[in-house]
């Protein structure tokens, strides 16, 4: 007897560990949500911590030349992030990083590292190299914490010339009527030029959706890219950028997918919208497009922009869910006048950053007839894009250029 009450009494408490395992456990978010960080339970932002000392002190890096390909052991630790935000009063030409990209002792993948340099940091090119796998790599000056820096980093992640939009030669844009007033609200710093931010979804080793052999990433890229070509091709006063303009992380110097450089993007442009791209799928069961919009002080203009697309895409025959707007669950996120945050970090940093955005999910592509009728072609997802482009147009009240 009192063996068989021992065995019930073990079972008794395997059993509520398991309970206590599982209401421990929170159910996790899809991996589109997880994605495009909706804030549920657990922060994406961590709370401020205090900062705990490190067991061995940072040692200091020093950018002292290594001789042209000798392999340096790559170093587990991250090096500093670090930003040039002026140009270093050096002869050369002046280029911006177009993404987060390693400062190397000297050119090659396998070189030492010694910072991050954050995005949009501003280089002078002093010298050229070919690397040992042919790839071309710049010796640059960077300013970092006052003091002129010389490294190395890949060409591929420098723009020349391309620090800021071209301001606008002609001034404010007439809209038709005499009215030069902003419309909408937008062309933020008031140059008749308005700058959109196109962001595709995903990218790199984030894949996003992937059905019936497709992959979120790339059909994302390429409805970002066609939007781009029909908008600059078509309408006069308006320049377009990509948070990526090709299949790479958003920041390839880290293991996440960073939603805030993705707005960090869109702020140093100084965008005036922007619209991040991409494809949902929801278990198949339902079509349509949906898009989701921010709850804050820009709602309304959000939802605008975001009604002007779908309304679009809509008339491709893609049905259309309307505009979703989501609460984050964390009181902690209140915006100050008391109400609850984004649930989408997007949404939540380009709104704090005074940027409208919305979230176009275009279509299904678990849903075998939402694939197969919008998203199986190179010809449709370009359809798609342009699409996009002309609910953005009708939103800015863009002018077409003139024949
Ligand atoms: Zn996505």
């Amino acid at each position: 007897m009192s063996r068989l009450r021992r065995v019930f009494e073990l079972l008794t408490v395997v059993a509520i560990a398991i309970l206590v395992f599982l209401a421990c456990t929170e159910v996790s978010p899809g991996t589109e949500e997880q994605q495009l960080g909706m804030i549920s339970n657990t922060p994406t932002i961590a709370p401020p911590t205090e900062p705990t000392p490190s067991a061995e002190p940072v040692p200091s890096v020093q950018a002292t030349p290594t001789p042209w390909n000798t392999p340096t052991p790559m170093s587990a630790e991250m090096p500093p992030l670090k930003k040039g935000s002026k140009y270093a009063d050096v002869e050369g030409e002046q280029g911006v990083l177009n993404e987060r990209e390693y400062f190397r002792s000297a050119p090659g993948r396998n070189q030492r590292r010694v910072y991050r340099l954050e995005y949009h940091t501003k280089l002078v090119i002093v010298d050229r190299y070919k690397s040992e796998f042919n790839e071309t790599w710049y010796r640059v000056a960077v300013v970092i914490d006052g003091k002129t820096e010389y490294g190395y980093v890949q060409a591929s992640s420098v723009d020349i010339g391309k620090a800021k939009p071209t301001p606008a030669k002609t001034g404010p844009v007439n809209c038709g009527n005499g009215d030069t007033s902003i419309r909408h609200g937008e062309d933020r710093n008031g140059d008749g030029v308005y700058v959109v931010v196109l962001d595709p979804g995903h990218g790199g080793d984030f894949y996003g959706a992937s059905h019936y052999g497709a992959i979120e990433k790339i059909l994302n890229l390429k409805v970002a890219l066609a939007c781009q070509e029909y908008l600059e091709n078509t309408y006069e006063n308006v320049i377009v950028y990509l948070t990526r303009d090709r299949d790479r992380s958003i920041d390839p110097v880290s293991d996440v997918d960073d939603l805030e450089l993705r707005v960090r993007v869109a702020v140093d442009v100084e965008a005036d919208i922007m619209v991040s791209l991409h494809f949902d799928a929801d278990g198949g069961r339902h079509r349509g497009a949906e898009g989701l919009v921010t709850k804050g002080e820009l709602h309304e203009r959000s939802a605008a922009l975001s009604s002007l697309i779908l309304e679009n895409l809509e008339a491709l025959g893609i049905e259309n869910l309307g505009n979703r707007k989501r609460r984050s669950e964390r009181s902690r996120y209140d915006y100050p006048d008391g109400e609850y945050m984004d649930g989408y970090l997007i949404n939540r940093l380009a709104a704090e950053s005074g940027i409208v955005n919305c979230i176009i999910e275009h279509a299904q592509m678990d849903n075998e007839d939402d694939f197969y009728d919008f998203c199986n072609t190179d010809e449709k997802l370009k359809k798609i894009g342009i699409a996009d482009a002309i609910g953005i147009a009708t939103y800015l009240e863009l002018i077409p250029k003139s024949q």
